[in-house]
């Protein structure tokens, strides 16, 4: 079996990585255990800090590696708080603070549509000039008053139009079929199946 190194230290990411290599015969090893430190995320687009993530973690440890980088973006304000999802109030992150920010800065404007976005990064060493990248996008809107108790960031003020209902109302098992990760997950898994039927 073929050991990948997964460049996160969130439990909850490591056990969904681990479900999604399990197929393709390929074991999933927290970074930390293999005396891996979290990389910075200087880059300004997901898709750049999902790189950097990977690229450390297989430079360090000499395995592929998987990384992904996650957050919120709101359309009237650009896209922020985007890659600063996670301390947008400020070190160290903290939830309350967060969704307390983003609803006072979407106070002032009509629109309140936001998006949750997910980029995961495959390398199959540090060098690997053609990573396999597959990014995902969960569509709703911002509301003012939590609703639900699961999930967590964001999810209780995240409404879904089309189910009546906050991310923090679903079940976990709905949430993870059909959230920005979920979707991630699923190009990636076909991403890893082409590359394994090329290798043979
Ligand atoms: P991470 O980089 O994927 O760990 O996530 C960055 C931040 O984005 C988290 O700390 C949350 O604030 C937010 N975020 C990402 N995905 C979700 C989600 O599924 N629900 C709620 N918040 C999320």
């Amino acid at each position: 079996m073929k050991r990948v190194v997964i460049a996160s230290g969130n439990a909850g990411k490591l056990r969904e990585f681990a479900v999604l290599l399990d197929p393709f015969d390929f074991e999933a090893i927290p970074q930390a255990a293999l005396g891996v430190r979290e990389a910075e995320e200087p880059h300004i687009t997901f898709v750049e800090n999902a790189l950097v993530k990977a690229r450390h973690a297989s430079r360090v440890t000499g395995l592929p590696a998987l990384a992904d980088d996650s957050g919120i973006c709101a359309i009237a304000l650009g896209g922020a708080p985007g890659v600063r999802s996670a301390r947008y109030a400020g070190e160290p992150g903290n939830d309350a603070r967060n969704n307390e920010k983003l609803i006072a800065a979407l106070k002032v404007h009509a629109d309140h549509r936001a998006f949750y976005y997910c980029a995961l990064v495959f390398v199959t060493h540090a060098a690997d000039p053609h990573p396999l990248i597959a990014t995902g996008e969960w569509h709703g809107e911002i509301i003012a008053a939590p609703r639900g108790e699961g999930g967590f960031g964001y999810d209780p003020y995240f409404l879904l139009p089309e189910h009546g209902c906050t991310a923090a109302e679903l079940s976990a098992e709905i949430k993870n079929r059909i959230s920005h990760r979920g979707k991630a997950i699923h190009l990636l898994t076909e991403k890893l199946r082409s590359m394994q039927s090329r290798e043979g």
